[in-house]
């Protein structure tokens, strides 16, 4: 599946008859409209400069709605910091262990990610998340660039 733009989300949902008020559709549009995964946090920071006197309680409680309504996805990282995807497509991620940035790729092609040995275990896979972890191009170049300094300090 291709992913939903914001205006196809609200119609989809406008298709089921679910409204949404204000408020969830500005959070949905920045979710849609960013290639970022931001947290609940960085969401409320964001969506405050527009709605004075949200609260962190309710981005949470729209985060939820919207997942559950299947128009964002929720990408839990079991240390309670999940971070929210408005790409509702199937992809993979690449996350960098630096700075925390989460980059969308496309996903391999599913016999290469459902390998002849899950096959083999004779386990019927409905789903799966595929995450890549490392250090993103941008920090190794830093880490490039401070060894090179590094290097020039010492000679
Ligand atoms: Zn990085
Ligand atoms: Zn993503």
């Amino acid at each position: 599946m291709k992913k939903r733009s914001y205006s196809q989300s609200l119609a989809d949902l406008k298709s089921l008859g679910i409204r949404l008020t204000p408020q969830r559709q500005v959070i949905l549009q920045l979710l849609k409209e960013t290639k970022e995964h931001p947290t609940a946090e960085q969401v409320y920071h964001k969506i405050g400069e527009k709605f004075q006197g949200i609260s962190l309680a309710t981005v949470y409680n729209t985060l939820n709605k919207l997942t559950e309504l299947g128009v964002i996805r929720e990408l839990s990282y079991g240390d309670g910091s999940s971070r929210y995807d408005g790409n509702d497509s199937e992809h993979a991620h690449l996350v960098c262990q630096q700075c925390g940035t989460v980059i969308d790729i496309e996903c391999p092609q599913d016999e290469v990610v459902v390998t002849q040995e899950v096959r083999q275990a004779g386990f019927q896979v409905s789903s799966y998340r595929l995450e890549y972890y490392g250090i993103c191009a941008s920090c190794s170049e830093s880490a490039v660039y401070q060894l090179d300094h590094t290097y020039m300090v010492h000679v």
